[in-house]
């Protein structure tokens, strides 16, 4: 599944010695949630101005190539606290170089960057506001908000006004935010973004701690750092020299008791097999869709003696959930081999394709390859983890029988894709989805994409997955699914309205 990207990855440390490099790491082991552009924060106390500063380094661009010059962690990002991020906009144009992540700001409290992973819903209701006050906007994204929302309060603890600021916010936020003597974590109440909690021992003092926070796992894994917990929906953290607090704030949402919805895809495709999420490692969600998937839509049965079909995933977010579903189809008596039939290449840069080849073979080419000599004469089975707009399917289906596939069977480890979601990530139009463009028809669809059958996992099973798997985790948002949207949505907004 190609059609849609993440929204961003973040990270956040205090109490940590060459902190910027740790938020590199971080950033690093979380690019997957966002490629368009990666900036870092840090705060210091500079001794020329009597006072904490927060140098910044943003750029477009991947981590690696944002923070390829290594002396700004020698000579600029200095400071044992900071946050960072990772983005692609689905608010905000994204070529915009004032919308590049960590924002930051001074106001009379003093420094403050904030980082943020989510779609605010009702941001068109509170920039309208603040434009009839006669605010200026540095950018056009919607974490700018929360900024202007934090240094308007009327609250006299600066702790408090972030509380207020929070308070009005709905939809999907998850933010690190940097102060001059704390680093704040909260999620938003119905917790559609995760964020865990990790610390990193520091020195022989036993029960002293470098603290950080982080969109996945993965990042913690990477800075030598071991999971505590996750930040629990409507739950703030604050870390400092005291320590680590908690607190829970109100909100519009929790007054409308739309209790909690964990965004579902991000098991199916957003985050890494390696991290833990919502309390559980995506990767065994993963393989117990998969499991679910050979009960409702099996390899197709050959006559005795006929070669086995192989199962062949689309690398790489389908290969875990294909395992699953390999090992659940032999163990229900369904003859089949798992293969390595589909081969992505990772070192596709964006500027890779020429404007003039810009055509979806063309892309989709450059990224995936077939392997003949598994292919050729055989029933495959093809393993996504889900189809959005079926053109990069219809095309790998296409390579699969160019490589002298027998049959050709398509297997979704998701439900088919209907609704578009307010909640974060960037998806087509609800008439751009490729469910919805064959009326959810799976005979039609099959027949679009080229294959000799079509079959998806059930919402119920997508569910049983989920819960089977994590048995302490607790709601989830499967809107794109079902359609039942766990916080109400303007659904009439377009995405250009949405991008002022
Ligand atoms: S609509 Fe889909 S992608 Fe959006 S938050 Fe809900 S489950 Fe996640």
């Amino acid at each position: 599944m190609r059609s849609i990207r993440e929204y961003c990855g973040i990270f956040g440390i205090f109490n940590a010695p060459n902190a910027a490099h740790k938020i590199y790491l971080g950033l690093h082991a979380l690019q997957h949630r966002g490629q368009e552009s990666a900036g870092i924060v840090t705060s210091v106390y500079d001794e020329a101005k009597g006072r904490k500063v927060m140098p910044s380094h943003k750029r477009p661009g991947l981590v690696l190539d944002v923070f390829k010059d290594p002396t700004l962690f020698e000579s600029k990002l200095l400071g044992t606290a900071g946050i960072g991020h990772n983005r692609y906009s689905t608010s905000g144009a994204s070529d915009n170089a004032a919308n590049i992540q960590p924002l930051l700001v001074h106001y009379r409290e003093g420094n403050l960057a904030l980082a943020h992973n989510g779609n605010i819903s009702n941001a068109r209701e509170i920039r309208r506001s603040f434009v009839e006050r006669g605010t200026l906007f540095q950018s056009t994204s919607d974490s700018e908000l929360v900024l202007h929302l934090i240094a308007q309060s009327t609250r006299r603890k600066p702790i408090d006004k972030i509380v207020d600021a929070v308070s009005q916010l709905e939809g999907a936020f998850s933010l690190v935010i940097l102060t001059d003597d704390s680093l704040i974590a909260l999620r938003d109440p119905n917790g559609f973004r995760p964020l865990a909690i990790g610390r990193i021992p520091r020195g022989e003092k036993s029960g002293e701690y470098a603290w950080c926070v982080a969109s996945e796992t993965c990042a913690f894994d990477l800075v030598g750092a071991e999971y505590v917990r996750d930040v629990e929906p409507g739950e703030l953290i604050v870390i400092n020299q005291k320590g680590i607090e908690s607190g829970q704030f109100e909100s519009y949402a929790l007054a409308q008791n739309h209790g909690v919805s964990q965004c579902i895809f991000e098991y199916i495709y957003f985050s890494r097999p390696d991290s833990k999420i919502f309390g559980e490692m995506v990767d065994k969600v993963r393989r117990k869709m998969g499991k679910q998937l050979a009960h409702d839509a099996p390899v197709p049965t050959v006559p005795e003696g006929d070669a086995k079909p192989i199962v062949i995933s689309v690398p790489d977010s389908s290969n875990t959930a294909t395992l699953g579903y390999v090992n659940e189809c032999k163990k229900l008596g369904q003859r089949c081999r798992y293969e390595i039939g589909l081969i992505r290449n990772h070192y596709v840069g964006r500027t890779f394709i020429s404007p003039g080849q810009r055509s979806r073979e063309q892309r989709v080419r450059s990224k995936f390859n077939t392997v003949e000599g598994v292919l050729k004469g055989r029933v495959v089975v093809m393993v996504d983890d889900s189809i959005v707009r079926g053109t990069t399917a219809k095309q790998l289906v296409q390579m699969v029988r160019k490589a002298g596939a027998k049959e050709v069977h398509f297997r979704v480890a998701s439900p088919p894709v209907q609704n578009p979601c307010f909640y974060g990530m960037d998806f087509p139009s609800r008439e751009e989805l490729f469910a919805n463009q064959h009326e959810c028809d799976v005979d039609v669809m099959a027949r679009w994409l080229g294959v000799d059958s079509l079959g998806y996992l059930t919402v119920e099973g997508m569910q049983g997955a989920v819960t089977t798997a994590n048995e302490k985790g607790h709601g989830y948002c499967d809107a794109c699914f079902s359609g039942n949207y766990p916080v109400p949505v303007e659904m009439n907004v377009s995405k250009e309205e949405n991008e002022w």
